[in-house]
């Protein structure tokens, strides 16, 4: 190959390593491997350094530098993998996890439901998207996770301060209370393939989420947020 050309490869390849992996989160998970949330580049170097990272898998996303050592002119450098395990207790995390219920908002809600109006079966950009409530909080209906239900305006505005039996209209799938590495995973904004593999041993099978994660696997797909597209 020609120098010049290898050269510039080389550049473009590091370019692409800095924008693309620089905002690319890292998982956390503790000692045991159980998730417990995603970190920034920033976070994940401060765990480094203070020497919490009890062992990292995944792959290797970039190369952080630092200072050089005045003892021998050294630049310190830290490798920040994908995937890092952590010191440190999460007992109550690990004793409540059980019965963890996700904060609900829309951007988790439309992501657990594929962008998919659950009325219409049609896919919308988010800006599109509705929090519907099922039995509305009219009629008593709550404002939790398995009362709510992604809705396009149209079909939202049809169904109105109705219940979906009431309006004629049919949900296409079970509103469901996502577990904690289920939210984990909506919550990423932009999930590695390593990632996702290793949080869909999380989910269990039969969560809806971990037939979508085994068919993005099988695709060779990242999940994406749909915010980047926009
Ligand atoms: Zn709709």
């Amino acid at each position: 190959m020609p120098l010049n050309r290898a050269r510039r490869d080389g550049v473009s390849r590091m370019l692409a390593g800095i924008v693309t992996d620089i905002a690319q989160q890292v998982l956390r998970t503790d000692v045991a491997g159980m998730p417990l949330e995603w970190i920034d580049y920033r976070e994940a170097v401060r765990l480094y350094h203070a020497d919490q990272v009890a062992y990292d898998c995944g792959t290797h996303l970039y190369t952080v530098f630092g200072g050089y050592s005045s003892f021998d002119g050294e630049r310190s450098r830290i490798a920040v993998n994908s995937i890092i395990a952590t010191h440190g207790t999460s007992q109550g995390l690990a004793r409540n996890r059980d019965r963890y219920v996700p904060p609900l908002n829309n951007r988790t809600l439309f992501k657990r439901d594929g962008n998919i109006c659950l009325y219409c079966a049609m896919r919308y950009p988010t800006r599109d998207l509705t929090r519907d409530h099922i039995t509305p909080i009219s009629l008593g209906g709550r404002d939790r996770w398995n009362n709510v239900a992604t809705a396009c305006r149209r079909c939202n505005n049809f169904k109105g301060g109705r219940k979906p039996e009431q309006a004629g209209m049919q949900l296409i799938a079970v509103p469901f209370t996502p577990t904690y590495a289920e939210y984990i995973y909506l919550k990423g904004r932009r999930v590695l393939a390593d990632q996702m593999q290793y949080l869909l041993a999380h989910i269990p099978r039969s969560s809806p989420l971990h037939a979508r994660l085994t068919g993005h696997l099988a695709d060779g797909e990242e999940i994406i947020d749909v915010h980047f597209h926009e």
